[in-house]
């Protein structure tokens, strides 16, 4: 759920009309729901409840400060994967213990950093990495715990490009790697293997993988209490999936219902990483149409904002709903899919909806079926909370748009547009004398 809907046949964001929002801080625009997000994040909180799991958001999803502080100050942790994503994670107020750091390619600086703050958890992904964290500790003369992260080889229905947890994806290592790491711990002075982590994928919509990937790690985790090797935590990671289309997924109630007896039978403290299911659905990328172009059979909608703003279509082929600011029908009801489904009984038209960007891939739809549109029309772009702004670029020295965020009536604007100057802050034009 959401709260974005049509009264009277005009989107609004909580208590604030969107065509308003657009018109006030101009387009293109990311519009979040203050609520949606803290609902979402509750949710999941509440499903977990028996076992009070250490929620730690993925910044990755949705890197604005003013977001992942609201998480923070609500008892969120925050999953980092970057110095970059740990500098974020500080100011917006993260205790280090409640920051967990995974990546395939932690630098000397980044685990520098991480064991200076005295994080919760270095997610370690392969043998050498974790030997470099123990020489580097060493150096330092302090000691960091870390979370082994198993490929636990499971292959969710999802985009091939976001599963992580197949054997052939480069993130985490086997069972028997991480089982002789476990059993030569000993030989790492200045590291605490307290940890196990997995993460299998991203927009997974059925619990199964999940059940899968968790009843192999248990299996292990029985294992090394037999043979006397000791952990705290386990990591489950994200991948919770969200409604795009007609996706089903898994609510957190259900997931929770599900994983909940495997988890309770490990005894650690469950640690999860949730990204897109907190923020997919809280946010709108609200365009204008620029132009609108006839080229035989085919209709363009020329819009202004674009695959740098936005590349989950360019890259994943991902699917979001296009819908008007404005309704040009009176359903009599309010209701999303309701409105969805009487779309025939407008006049519509066939659209791709394209960017500016010269790049045949910058499209947000193709052959999309949308009411008849005009010049200066606004369309939302919906579900774009996660790996939207957070994935854009400056790319043709586009402008990254501004980000809003409501709460009830009123808008916040927590990132500004940029300007031209930004696009040349860190330039240095020499003249090779
Ligand atoms: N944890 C890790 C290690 C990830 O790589 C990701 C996403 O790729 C996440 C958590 C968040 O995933 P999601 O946004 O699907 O919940």
């Amino acid at each position: 759920m959401h709260e974005f809907r049509y009264i009277r046949n005009e989107l609004y964001c909580e208590n604030l009309k969107v065509e308003d929002i657009a018109r006030k801080f101009d387009t293109p625009l990311y519009i979040y729901s203050y609520k949606t997000i803290l609902d979402h994040f509750l949710k999941l909180k509440k499903a977990f409840r028996s076992i009070a799991p250490l929620i730690c958001f993925s910044v990755k999803s949705n890197s604005n400060l003013s977001i992942i502080r609201t998480l923070v100050r609500h008892g969120a942790g925050l999953d980092v994967v970057s110095g970059g994503e740990l500098f974020l994670a500080l100011k917006a107020g993260c205790p280090p213990r409640r920051i967990v750091y995974a990546s395939v390619g932690k630098t000397a600086r980044e685990i520098r950093k991480a064991i200076r703050l005295g994080i919760l958890f270095l997610n370690v992904e392969s043998l050498p990495e974790l030997q470099n964290i123990d020489r580097i500790a060493k150096i330092l003369n302090k000691r960091i715990r870390v979370a082994i992260r198993i490929n636990p080889d499971v292959s969710p229905e999802t985009h091939r490009f976001i599963t992580t947890g197949k054997i052939t994806n480069k993130f985490g290592v086997d069972f028997e790697v991480a089982y002789n790491i476990l059993r030569h711990s000993h030989e790492f002075s200045n590291v605490d293997i307290l940890g196990l982590h997995i993460h299998i994928g991203s927009q997974i919509t059925e619990s199964s993988p999940f059940i899968k990937a968790i009843a192999r790690v248990t299996q292990f985790i029985e294992r090394l209490r037999k043979e006397k090797i000791r952990l705290e935590y386990f990591n489950i990671g994200g991948g919770l999936g969200i409604v795009y289309d007609k996706e089903t997924p898994q609510t957190a109630f259900d997931f929770a219902s599900r994983v909940l007896p495997i988890l309770k039978k490990t005894k650690l403290r469950i640690i999860l990483e949730p990204g897109r299911f907190i923020v997919g659905n809280a946010g709108i990328f609200v365009v204008r149409v620029l132009y609108l172009k006839h080229a035989g059979r085919k209709k363009f909608v020329i819009v202004d904002g674009a695959m740098n703003d936005l590349i989950r279509p360019a890259l994943y082929g991902a699917y979001h709903d296009i819908l008007p600011l404005k309704r040009q029908w009176d359903s009599g009801s309010d209701n999303m899919t309701e409105a969805r489904n009487r779309r025939e009984a407008i006049r519509v038209a066939r659209y791709d909806v394209v960017g500016p960007i010269c790049e045949s891939s910058d499209f947000f739809a193709k052959g999309r079926v949308l009411p008849m549109l005009k010049q200066g029309d606004y369309l939302a772009i919906m579900g774009a909370g996660a790996y939207g702004f957070s994935m854009s670029s400056n790319y043709n020295s586009r402008l990254r748009p501004a980000e809003v965020m409501i709460m009830k009536n009123r808008a916040f604007l927590i990132r500004k547009r940029e300007t031209y100057r930004d696009l040349i802050r860190n330039e240095l034009i020499v003249d090779y004398k």
